[in-house]
């Protein structure tokens, strides 16, 4: 069949992918050979070393983990590799993708007898860079040559709201697949579609939820009973044992979204090699505990979105439900409550399963491709013509364009060009549209709602002669249309302060291309190995690049460079962003006027075990101490941050992932993750206690500062202090208060006291009895001793003046950390 848009979609899940088509206004879902709608996304290798992708090859995960792989999509963009042990084959996460791909274009061929080379392939809205580029690889790899890539909620809203009668409403999209959890926010306006928010935790599924009753129900119930040396998930003496908990767990929670009970039986050996038998009843309020800090986790994503959006939840007509764990009747419950979940109404008239297939497939009816009739050749007669049109579009009178291709430099004056829809009810006909001598047009199109609207094309020559062009027809389908794409987390590259400088904003429109000029730190050397300039490239939203992750390098290697690069050189480079986030870097270097292509390498870095451990462990410290301080506050700030800390066990996540990181490289890849979010929790911890304690400080000072004025102050030193004090409290009382100003306002107050204590000689007396209580931790004793001396001498003397200088040479000697605990005397006066 031939086509002119793309037609097909496919989600490319974590766990499991479809692929649907567009039949006019409807998206038919393919389904497999085994009639099923959707191919668990697994690949396994057999003893006839065939590979086999889905139901098959899942099943024998737990029976084979040495040849049998699945979940490699959160891998993608890693140079991970799966080892597969019978063939010795080492697949890459996106060669693995691309195989099910290709099980996928197999039952376009079974089913439909069609080549599939273009298709639209979801990815989740968290996919960083380096994923989206991975993804782009597999389709290539599996012979999809055109593949934009769309992002799933975008597709799920699509699919919910390709005909939608609704318009200025809001939707949140709330995808709880199997390893990634995606929330969206979707305005739905004048008949556009957009994104306006996303956010998304690349780390959160019901994979989770399957390892919680494994590890929090099965294994300590087995070990009530039997004695297993060291049993625990991370030990690969019991992987085996491990993955058929795990397989039953999923099946159990799976069964528990229709029932109330789930019986697991397994069996496995022990220590000496007995089969154990292990028997258990799960029940649902069990499922819904340890399913609690999840959900809370994703609800707490959805607010942020909306948040950033300051919208409430009022404002969100609904809820599309998408991915298999959002059939738990218990999630579905605490997402509708008011107090404690969203209390929006969730929309489930579509299959969570294959919803976002299905939007993917109508995304497709909107990309036109690039017919390969273009390069037959015309027949004798026949014209070229090139038609710029949107396939899809809200407007039932939308615009044509285009040219009319002359031929050996003919004019085409007189000819005209018509466009007739013959299906209409009565047949509806342009009219007669003149070409201008070389052959432009534009014209005005007439399409019926609910179906797709094929134009003839008619083109006349000079006489009112029909003539032969190619194409002579297309379509155009009224729906739903998609707005501009936005970018989801801004990207900028990390500075050697661990400051971000930003290129590209979250929320900037897709595409993106940005110039951009750095100076080199160090020389680079003509041909030495191992040199090159690298810049590190991050991706996310935070002020310290290093709490962002990184995705990859800009990088010029020395092979490359013509001469050598002092420092101090100007390096030029430029960024694209396509609409599928696909990443482009060319760079440019002045003095060699030598140019580089393809700079960057989108990858992310394999974690360190032994690396993260010590990161976790000092992580860990960092939260105990600031818990100490938090404990005296009763700041609304810091306890909400801590509150959410603990609700979603972010520590105790992240340590029970660092166990498995050891084995497990996905484990890892998450470990880190969840270490990060840690990370930034931590630093908005220490933020929030900072102003509780600079207030507490404020307070202080100004008392002492009231005393003080009131003892020795002029007039004009208590109207200075009123109004001092007038602003302290604005600043206090304020919602917004900065920290820095705050502390700056301090200041200025501590100086005034300061000024009138100095004032006074008996000051200077008690500062230098104050002083020699610090005497031990003086740098230069001999000094020090000179010092007090002259200090003493200067007292009884009545020497204000050489009293002072004492003081101010003896501070100089006490260790920086002693200078400031004398704190805002040694500030005020030296
Ligand atoms: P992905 O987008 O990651 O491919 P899916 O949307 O296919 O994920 O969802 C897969 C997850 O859904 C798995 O964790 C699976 O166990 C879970 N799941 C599938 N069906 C159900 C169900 N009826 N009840 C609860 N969980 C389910
Ligand atoms: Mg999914």
């Amino acid at each position: 069949m031939k086509r002119d848009t793309a037609d097909f979609g496919i989600d490319l899940g974590t766990t499991n992918s479809a692929i649907g088509v567009l039949r006019g206004m409807d998206v038919e879902i393919i389904k497999n050979n085994e009639d099923f709608d959707y191919t668990p996304s697994v690949v396994h290798i057999d003893k006839s070393k065939s590979m086999i992708v889905g139901r098959a090859a899942k099943e024998k995960l737990d029976k084979d983990e040495k040849n049998t792989y699945a979940e490699f999509k959160l891998q993608m963009g890693t140079d991970a590799e799966f080892n597969f042990e019978r063939s010795g084959r080492r697949m890459r996460p996106e060669e693995l993708s691309a195989e099910v791909l290709k099980s996928l274009k197999a039952d376009v061929k079974k089913r439909l007898g069609e080549d599939l080379h273009s298709a639209v392939i979801t990815v989740p809205a968290a996919f960083e860079l380096p994923q989206c580029e991975a993804t782009n690889r597999a389709a290539q790899l599996a012979g999809i040559t055109f593949s934009p890539l769309l992002q799933e909620p975008v597709a799920a809203a699509l699919a919910h709201g390709f005909q939608s009668e609704s318009d200025r409403v809001f939707w949140l999209v709330y995808d709880f697949g199997g390893g990634t959890f995606d929330a969206a926010v979707m305005q739905v306006r004048d008949g556009m579609i957009q994104v306006v928010n996303h956010g998304g935790d690349n780390h959160l599924g019901g994979k989770l939820i399957d390892w919680a009753i494994v590890k929090e129900i099965f294994i300590p119930a087995i070990l009530q009973e039997h004695r297993l040396t060291d049993f625990r998930h991370g030990n690969p003496r019991w992987s085996r044992a491990i993955a058929k908990l795990k397989q039953a767990a999923e099946e159990a929670k799976i069964r528990l979204s229709n029932s109330e009970s789930a019986e697991i039986l397994e069996e496995f050996p022990d220590d000496d090699g007995e089969l154990i038998e292990f028997e258990y009843t799960l029940r649902r309020s069990e499922l819904e505990k340890l399913a609690e800090p999840f959900i809370l986790r994703s609800i707490n994503i959805c607010r942020q979105v909306l948040a950033e959006r300051r919208l409430g939840t009022s404002s969100v007509e609904k809820v599309l439900l998408v991915g298999g764990p959002t059939k738990i009747p218990y999630l579905r419950e605490r997402l509708s409550d008011p107090r404690n979940g969203l209390g929006i109404p969730l929309e489930i008239t579509l299959d969570p399963m294959t919803v976002v297939a299905r939007g993917a497939a109508i995304f497709a009816g909107t990309q036109r491709i690039d017919n390969q009739e273009a390069s037959v050749p015309l027949v004798a007669g026949q014209y070229a013509i090139e038609l710029e049109y949107q396939p899809t579009g809200p407007d039932p009178e939308p615009l044509v364009g285009g040219q009319v291709m002359p031929q050996n430099g003919e004019s085409l004056s007189g000819y005209s060009i018509e466009f007739v829809n013959a299906e209409a009810r009565p047949p509806w006909r342009s009219g007669k549209v003149s070409l201008t001598p070389d052959g432009y047009f534009d014209a005005t199109l007439w399409a019926e709602k609910g179906r797709k609207n094929n134009f003839q094309i008619e083109l006349l020559d000079k006489t009112g002669r029909k003539l032969e062009s190619r194409p002579d027809n297309f379509s155009y389908t009224i729906a739903v249309g998609l707005g501009e794409t936005l970018l989801i987390q801004s990207i900028g590259v990390a500075k050697a302060n661990n400051e971000v400088q930003w290129y590209f904003e979250k929320g900037a429109t897709l595409p993106l291309r940005k110039r951009f000029e750095f100076k080199t730190v160090d020389d680079l050397h003509k041909g030495l190995q191992g040199e090159s300039i690298k810049i590190p490239v991050v991706e996310g939203e935070h002020k310290k690049a290093d709490r962002n992750p990184l995705i990859g390098y800009l990088e010029i290697l020395s092979a490359d460079i013509k001469r050598d690069v002092p420092a101090g050189t100007t390096v030029e480079i430029t960024i694209e962003l396509d609409k599928s986030r696909l990443v482009k870097a060319h760079a440019y270097i002045d003095i060699l006027d030598q140019e580089f292509e393809k700079v960057i390498e989108m990858k992310k870095p394999t974690p360190d075990a032994v690396v993260l451990q010590q990161e976790v462990e000092e992580e860990k410290q960092r939260l105990e101490r600031i818990k100490d301080k938090v404990a005296s506050t009763a700041d609304s700030k810091v306890l909400n941050v801590l509150e959410t800390i603990e609700n979603e066990k972010m520590l105790e996540e992240v340590e029970s992932t660092l166990d498995a990181a050891q084995v497990d490289r996905d484990a890892a890849d998450k470990c880190q993750n969840r270490l990060l979010s840690l990370k930034a929790a931590v630093d908005k911890l220490e933020e929030a206690m900072e102003i509780p304690s600079l207030v507490a400080e404020a307070n202080q000072i100004t008392d002492w500062t009231r005393q003080i004025v009131e003892q020795y102050g002029q007039q004009a030193d208590q109207r200075k202090f009123e109004i001092l004090e007038r602003e302290l409290n604005n600043m206090i009382q304020s919602n917004s208060t900065n920290p820095t100003e705050l502390s700056r306002k301090i200041d200025q107050m501590d100086a005034l006291r300061m000024k009138l204590l100095t004032a006074r000689p008996d000051w200077w007396v008690g500062f230098l009895a104050e002083l020699e209580e610090h005497r031990a931790s003086m740098t230069n004793p001999a000094l020090a001793e000179q010092l007090f001396s002259q200090g003493m001498r200067s007292v009884s003397n009545n020497d204000v003046e050489g009293l002072k200088s004492a003081c101010r040479q003896l501070l100089q000697l006490l260790p920086t950390q002693e200078q400031k605990q004398l704190g805002r005397y040694g500030a005020g006066v030296i």
